[in-house]
């Protein structure tokens, strides 16, 4: 059984400046979000299987939508116990606004280096 502290703890935690709030934070939901927070991960597992992966690109505020599901899997997701996710390989929005980040352990880390 892994351990994972609730998301709505690293929240708190995070408010109150004992943590430092990663950019990115995951959270499992059943089905697709109608809506997306920014910076927050979301991780559709339907019935224990993993699906997709949705997040708004940092740049642009597009909804990004990553296959998890084991059989056509294009992205690992992992997720540790204060629910920072890491994603591999990294997310290049080609199709779209261009973004090309890596996430890990929440962290946002431009593949170019510079941009914000
Ligand atoms: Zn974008």
């Amino acid at each position: 059984m892994k351990l994972r502290l609730p998301l709505s703890w690293v929240e708190w935690l995070g408010a109150h400046r004992v943590l430092r709030r990663p950019y990115f934070l995951a959270c499992e939901v059943p089905e697709a979000p109608a809506t997306l927070a920014p910076r927050v991960l979301y991780h559709e597992v339907r019935d224990g299987y993993p699906k997709w992966a949705h997040l708004t690109c940092p740049h642009c505020g597009e909804h990004i939508q990553l296959q998890t599901a084991q059989a056509r899997q294009r992205w690992t997701l992992s997720v540790d116990w204060l629910n920072r996710p890491t994603v591999s390989p990294s997310i290049w929005e080609t199709q779209g606004c261009g973004a090309h980040f890596f996430v890990r352990r929440g962290k946002l880390v431009w593949a170019d280096g510079e941009r914000r």
